[in-house]
């Protein structure tokens, strides 16, 4: 099966849902929690978000041939501010997951 770029539907929270190819995407495994991220910039104004990854998540990306980058946790993710914008991206993440159109573009490969 040949690797090509797949379209991913995320969420900007500037533009709301955005679309864009997998390749612009980057998978970063937290060495400290054991956690995955998405990270992305947005197609329409640049912004960059990241969100957690489930464990099927990281499977379909790497599938995708989106490289794995490791990371140590610097003090300021530890904000309490932080955790609270967590939970959206964490929503935003599992709706980008469970996008029926998304898994149609990854039946299609
Ligand atoms: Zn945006």
């Amino acid at each position: 099966m040949a690797r090509k770029a797949v379209t991913v539907v995320a969420n900007c929270s500037d533009c709301g849902t955005v679309r864009l190819a997998s390749s612009k995407c980057a998978l970063l495994h937290c060495r400290e929690t054991d956690e995955y991220t998405i990270a992305y910039p947005c197609p329409d104004c640049g912004r960059r978000s990241a969100v957690p990854c489930s464990r099927a998540g990281v499977i379909e990306f790497f599938a995708l041939g989106v490289q794995i980058n490791a990371w140590n946790m610097p003090e300021e993710l530890r904000d309490p501010i932080r955790s609270t914008g967590g939970r959206e991206a964490r929503d935003a993440m599992l709706d980008m997951i469970t996008d029926d159109s998304w898994l149609a573009e990854l039946d299609r490969l």
